[in-house]
């Protein structure tokens, strides 16, 4: 019997209950065209046989109780019953093993035939709200915890993705022929996806089990928590772009220092030393020029327009000055003191009344406690910390922490260009997905990496970094992983860290590319920054040294990637170029007696080959700068090729050359085969997005 969902809910609202048991929840799912074993209630044991006669044998019987909500566990749950006999029987053990809980009655449902388990639930989560889990049932979710998530609503690419990345995904495929109803089963997560938008009201659904069979599945149990109508969060329209933020014509830095060693000092340094493009104005109310700049007493003294004040007094007073920059006109407020929401109580206080002040005026607001924005292409440095020379350059990051964003700069501005480095601290009002709208939008800026430790956007974000992954491969370094460093995370940006489970399916739905820790977040960065991506998964490696051939070529395989195999012409080609002694043509090793030459001529036959994707060339350290120019020179037509030179770190002079021609270097084969296959399997999926 098909019943709307509004009709039970109205039901459970008047006798004053959230849990709906599972013949409501099944009426609900029939109505949606959702195939279950049915569940029709009978009241007395003549019902039940009568209910078992018109639906045929075998059947199970279940208790229906508000009380009960794991029937099995309550001795509830009678299957295969083939007579009118076991049926009574059935029937009357159910009844006396519930005790005095309140009875609803007994379900009467065929026996579905035996088929692969699955589970699909629906939780919210504090951050991203609805979102759908899938798994198989049994050991692989309780055991195992072999699932799969996405925020809701899911596209059909969400719905094929969550099914095909659980470990279990073979046991679906089958090894000869289909072993389930992959489509179909696709299909229900997206009934699912629309029933659940459709009714806010939905707090928490569970089916568990789901039967997957060759052709189409059963809904075996099910059941729903209803709660608070969860609010979806505000469309991912930008309220206005943020453009003057990053290209200001103008700066007050309120609590510019003309004293040595004050954060200030720091501050005002940075901006005048790297030679900001616009006007800067030094706010100080004891100082009359600062590094030789006029110094006002308050911004209410500047004459003219000012586009960015960074505020850096202490934070009780932070509020007042707020209040002072809106009046004056201030466009965007950088809030880089700390002292707030990481505090504690009163803390958070202040930031609520600093909130009230700048919404209320309209004016947009950075940090508190960030390190500001670098942005190089308009020689803009506001960090908190000295910040030595930066060079124009394509990577944007997008950082929480102003000392993660430092500590990188120093020692990799080296090896990579960055062109904008924002910070957002507390993000009171700006917050992560805005900056990776805008940072995104800017043209000098080709990748974005994120390091985060709570998002606030939720919903937005995977909206925001769908379109933007469509053309800027974004890689997101997200802390708070483990329950220790959930902890360390709420004291220090008072931001609580989601399921990480929950991100990480998230951040693969939204095309984002998840890195593991600091170090591969940067091994990432530099191979797409400087490297084309991969268009398939055949690689060529070119050694100098066979075991280091053989360790690439299992990296190769362990990444999900292979080797490829050369045309019968570029074969020969190939062993006409090598030495006699050279065996293998994938990989090729030349045995200690490879140079520049014979690098370049190898991956040029390599780039002819239709089964060629991208090249690994492992490099011998102590010779590494003589092969510069020549792996410069290649042209390897949209090829990627990535170095691997064991030792660089003691070559780190000719590393850093290399790196600056355009080749990214690492130490293990291990981490070119990583880079590589997860820039294959982004464009993959950047393409099919392009196309959703
Ligand atoms: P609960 O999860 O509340 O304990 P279920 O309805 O899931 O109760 O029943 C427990 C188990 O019994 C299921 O996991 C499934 O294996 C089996 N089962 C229940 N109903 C049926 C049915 N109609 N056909 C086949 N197996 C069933
Ligand atoms: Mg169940």
């Amino acid at each position: 019997m098909a019943v709307s969902f509004r009709q039970v809910v109205d039901q459970a609202n008047r006798e004053g209950r959230v849990y709906l048991m599972e013949h409501e929840v099944k009426d609900i799912l029939e109505d949606r065209g959702i195939s279950t074993t049915g569940s029709q209630v009978a009241g007395s044991e003549a019902e039940a046989v009568k209910l078992f006669k018109s639906i045929g044998s075998p059947v199970a019987l279940k208790i229906l109780s508000p009380e009960v909500i794991h029937k099995s566990d309550a001795g509830g749950v009678k299957l295969n019953l083939r007579s009118e006999e076991e049926v009574r029987r059935a029937f009357r053990q159910i009844i006396s093993s519930i005790g005095d809980k309140t009875v609803t009655g007994v379900s009467v449902q065929e026996m579905a035939k035996p088929g692969i388990e699955v589970i699909i639930g629906v939780t919210l989560d504090p951050t991203f709200g609805p979102v759908m889990m899938f798994g198989l049932g049994g050991v692989f979710v309780e055991v195992l915890k072999d699932v799969s998530f996405r925020s809701i609503p899911l596209s059909e690419a969400d719905a094929e993705d969550m099914i095909e990345e659980i470990e279990g995904y073979a046991l679906l495929k089958g090894y000869r022929g289909s072993a389930a109803d992959v489509p179909t089963l696709r299909n229900l997560l997206l009934k699912i996806s629309d029933l659940i938008m459709e009714n806010p009201e939905i707090k928490e659904m569970d089916l568990n089990p789901v039967f997957v069979y060759p052709q189409g599945y059963k809904v075996v149990d099910a059941r729903i928590i209803l709660g608070e109508p969860w609010e979806r969060a505000v469309p991912a329209l930008p309220k206005q772009d943020l453009h003057d933020l990053f290209y200001p014509k103008s700066i007050a830095v309120i609590g510019a220092s003309g004293t040595k060693g004050k954060l200030g000092w720091n501050v005002f340094t940075n901006l005048v030393c790297h030679k900001f493009a616009g006007k800067l104005y030094p706010i100080n109310p004891k100082a009359d020029h600062i590094h030789g700049i006029k110094a006002y007493p308050r911004i209410s003294d500047v004459p003219e327009p000012v586009d960015v004040a960074i505020i850096l007094v202490s934070a009780s007073i932070t509020p007042d000055v707020v209040k002072e920059c809106c009046d004056c006109g201030v466009k965007y407020i950088v809030v880089e003191s700390a002292g707030f929401a990481e505090m504690g109580r009163e803390g958070r206080r202040l930031e609520q009344e600093m909130k009230a002040i700048a919404d209320s005026y309209g004016v947009r607001l950075l940090g508190p406690n960030c390190s500001g924005i670098i942005n190089t292409h308009c020689s803009m440095v506001q960090s908190i910390g000295i910040v030595d020379a930066l060079s124009k350059g394509s990577i944007g990051v997008v950082s929480q922490a102003g000392v993660c964003a430092a500590g990188m700069l120093w020692g990799l501005r080296q090896i990579m260009d960055f062109g904008i480095v924002a910070t957002i601290g507390n993000k009171l009002d700006i917050n992560e997905t805005d900056m990776l709208r805008e940072v995104s939008r800017d043209e000098n800026i080709n990748v974005i990496c994120m390091y985060l430790e709570s998002v606030k956007g939720g919903r937005s974000f995977v909206e925001v970094a769908k379109e933007v992954t469509k053309t800027k491969p974004v890689i997101v370094l997200k802390s708070g992983r483990t329950e220790a460093g959930k902890k360390a995370v709420t004291s220090h940006t008072a931001s609580l860290a989601g399921n990480d489970q929950v991100f990480s399916g998230v951040f693969r739905q939204g095309g984002i590319i998840r890195a593991v820790d600091y170090e591969h977040m940067f091994n990432l960065a530099k191979a797409v920054s400087k490297q084309p991506l991969p268009d398939r998964d055949g690689v060529f490696i070119i050694t100098y040294a066979g075991s280091l051939g053989v360790i690439s070529a299992d990296a190769v395989t362990d990444n999900g990637m292979r080797l490829s195999d050369l045309e019968p012409a570029l074969k020969e080609t190939l062993k006409e170029l090598l030495p006699e002694y050279v065996g293998g043509l994938n990989p090729v090793d030349y045995t200690f007696s490879m140079d520049g030459e014979a690098v370049k001529k190898t991956i040029e036959i390599g780039v002819e080959s239709d089964d060629v994707g991208s090249f690994i060339v492992v490099l011998q350290a102590e010779i590494l700068g003589s092969y510069v120019d020549t792996l410069k020179s290649i042209d390897s037509k949209g090829k990627p090729i990535m170095a691997c030179v064991a030792g660089k770190e003691f070559a780190m002079e000719d590393v850093v050359k290399m790196e600056k021609a355009g080749i990214p270097v690492y130490s293990t084969p291990e981490q070119c085969a990583d880079a590589i296959s997860v820039m294959f399997r982004h464009a993959k999926r950047i393409k099919r997005q392009r196309y959703e």
